[in-house]
């Protein structure tokens, strides 16, 4: 709904209202510095579309869908992650989910502890 956006961080990053450490944007996505990082590199990549989760993706987003996760590995080769990283997107309250807007994170650059 019209509130669910104009409340989202993450759609005022999309639009410039609040500044982001932004590494990668195109038409569908972009891909910026998470403020609270968890590993040495860590970024967030979000649709430009507002998409609350996972949960609330659509057939009408198969190739939105598709393009992010083919988009993920370009940014994580761009960002220097050549010895691989972490894909994770946490969904709904009970999957950890503290913004409801959907992303992905990218975790890479230190050893990872297993899940
Ligand atoms: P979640 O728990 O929803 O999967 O993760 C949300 C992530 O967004 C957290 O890692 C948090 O540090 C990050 N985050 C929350 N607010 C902002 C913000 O305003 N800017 C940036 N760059 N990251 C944010
Ligand atoms: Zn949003």
């Amino acid at each position: 709904e019209v509130n669910a956006m104009s409340d989202c961080i993450f759609c005022k990053i999309c639009d410039g209202t609040i500044p982001a450490d932004i590494v990668y944007e195109d038409e569908h996505c972009l891909a910026f510095r998470d403020i609270q990082p968890k590993a040495p590199v860590h970024l967030l990549v979000i649709p430009r579309k507002h998409v609350a989760s996972l949960d609330d993706l659509s057939d009408a987003d198969r190739e939105l869908a598709g393009h992010m996760l083919l988009t993920i590995p370009r940014i994580a080769r761009q960002q220097g992650l050549e010895g691989g990283y972490r894909t994770v997107a946490n969904t709904g309250k009970g999957g950890g989910q503290e913004v409801f807007h959907l992303h992905f994170h990218i975790l890479g650059g230190g050893t990872p502890k297993p899940l």
